[in-house]
């Protein structure tokens, strides 16, 4: 049985799905057919306030459970989403416009992927000993209590995942807000996972906009926040945050560089490139939308691309041979669209696409530009669409200075046969996700986030552990006390 769009009601909160219309509508919006499908309202002060409540009572029980009895709850609920799948999948596509093709292997299997892990590791946290001649230091990994994580709009369901599986591993419990642009599987998951077993409260999910994320990261009875999100976004989260002196992990934009050097396998550097500017029609956080190909290789790179992405099929993403989905709405479509404009205006040379497709539907062709110069505003900001700009180099150390030359750090990727050289390139790239001769995969068991404006802290692999907990050392005399009088 498939999922209905419209939700049974707008939040999900102490184990039931809650309703409160007098809230602000947010309709859901069909990238493709551009018509409201459903409509959640944003969470008032009541819903927030029943929200923090119920994971503040929730969280001190769960914290209590054995790590092996919470991992079991997560595992359990990876396997729900990974038996629901397709169902999960169709209703992510209605949501995003991403294509059914790349929802059914990259969202909700990521999320069942981070509840595993996360869940296969819940036993195992420890603090440790210390031994001090007679006396001793025990160290034990605490919950920090309730943590907020706050979606961006391209992966919404393995965002809420992302963040909660750590979360909920660790002992504390989650109040999470997806994006505005995309409310309805973040519902989803918190309704799995109190069927796999999480007690009430310990999962909840609000609907709303910026000022409801304001008003969560701000309440006293919160330790942390996870945001997913833009870079100004970021910066009044976490200052939001600084106030209470909270935890927080940012992950933010990028503007990544992808190095092609003369000597790369020219299939697989092709293949990188689509991977890190076209999967989800350019909307992924960590794309290397600059790509800096040698001068040797340039021509046969832009020849090679412009074949292969003759192979786009644009459409219904609901039918699953359609690889290239609109993008999600009518604003990001005009953000786009002008970045197109700019870089034609700046000097570029357009080798294809920078059309919108049709007249209905988000859709905007698959576009690569020529002869970018760092300066030119599309090699400079984040775009988040479809947008991928080559620009020319001649050596190793230009290219390495030219791709640092940016505020932001998410991603790095380097194609080249020459083994020093790749491991070179990646120990001098200012980026927290590198890549060598592939690029944009995020295995749960990899570090995930970025360096300078990019981020703070790191999702995924047993890193994400350390930003869910906290170590609180106890100290155990074993002789008597010395005081000075
Ligand atoms: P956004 O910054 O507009 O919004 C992100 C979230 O923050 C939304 O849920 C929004 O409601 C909320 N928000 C906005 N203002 C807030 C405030 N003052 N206080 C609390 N919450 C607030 O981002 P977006 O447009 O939804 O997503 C695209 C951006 O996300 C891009 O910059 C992209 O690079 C980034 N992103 C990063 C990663 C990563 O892992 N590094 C992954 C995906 C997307």
């Amino acid at each position: 049985m498939a999922y209905d769009i419209q939700p049974t009601a707008s939040h999900f909160i102490d184990g039931a799905y809650v309703e409160d219309t007098t809230g602000t509508p947010i309709p859901v919006i069909c990238p493709v057919s551009e018509e409201e499908i459903a409509r959640v309202y944003a969470a008032t002060p009541a819903i927030i306030e029943k929200a923090l409540a119920a994971a503040k009572r929730a969280q001190v029980a769960w914290a209590k459970m054995t790590g092996t009895e919470r991992g079991r709850v997560l595992r359990k609920a990876a396997d729900m989403i990974r038996e629901r799948n397709h169902d999960l999948s169709v209703l992510e596509t209605n949501d995003t416009g991403k294509p059914l093709q790349e929802t059914l292997v990259a969202d909700a299997t990521s999320a069942a992927d981070a509840l595993e892990y996360f869940g296969g590791i819940a036993g195992s946290l420890t603090g440790e000993h210390v031994q001090l001649g007679e006396d001793f230091v025990y160290t034990r990994r605490e919950a920090l209590g309730v943590c907020v994580g706050i979606g961006a709009w391209n992966y919404p369901t393995q965002i809420a995942a992302w963040k909660g599986a750590p979360a909920l591993a660790c002992g504390n419990a989650m109040v999470f807000k997806p994006s505005e642009t995309t409310p309805l599987c973040a519902l989803k998951v918190a309704e799995i996972l109190h069927e796999a077993g999480a007690p009430a409260g310990i999962y909840n999910v609000v609907q709303g906009m910026g000022e409801v994320g304001h008003a969560l990261i701000t309440d006293p009875r919160v330790a942390k926040v996870s945001l997913t999100g833009s870079v100004p976004t970021g910066r009044k989260v976490y200052a939001a945050a600084a106030e209470g002196i909270r935890h927080v992990t940012m992950e933010l934009g990028g503007k990544s560089p992808l190095v092609i050097f003369d000597d790369a396998n020219l299939e697989d550097a092709v293949g990188g490139a689509i991977l890190g500017n076209f999967y989800s029609s350019g909307q992924v956080c960590s794309n290397g939308t600059r790509v800096f190909v040698q001068k040797g290789i340039k021509e046969a790179f832009l020849k090679r691309l412009s074949e292969r992405l003759a192979h786009v099929k644009m459409g219904d993403p609901l039918d699953e041979s359609v690889n290239f989905g609109p993008l999600v709405n009518a604003k990001q479509l005009e953000i786009v669209q002008g970045f197109i404009a700019k870089g034609v205006d700046e000097g570029a040379r357009l080798v294809c696409g920078g059309e919108r497709e049709g007249t209905r539907g988000y859709f905007l062709q698959p576009t690569v530009f020529a002869d970018v110069t760092d300066t030119m505003t599309i090699a400079r900001e984040e775009i988040f669409g479809p947008v991928l700009s080559v620009l020319d180099f001649e050596d190793e150390d230009e290219v390495l200075a030219r791709a640092n030359e940016t505020d932001f750090g998410l991603a790095a990727g380097v194609f080249t046969n020459d083994l020093s050289r790749a491991h070179r390139m990646v120990a001098g790239f200012e980026a927290g996700t590198c890549y060598i001769n592939t690029y944009n995969l995020a295995p749960v068991e990899a570090p995930f986030g970025g360096s300078k404006l990019s981020g703070v802290g790191r999702e995924n692999s047993k890193n994400a552990v350390d930003h869910y907990s906290e170590m609180k050392s106890v100290y155990v005399a074993m002789t008597p006390v010395e005081a000075p009088f």
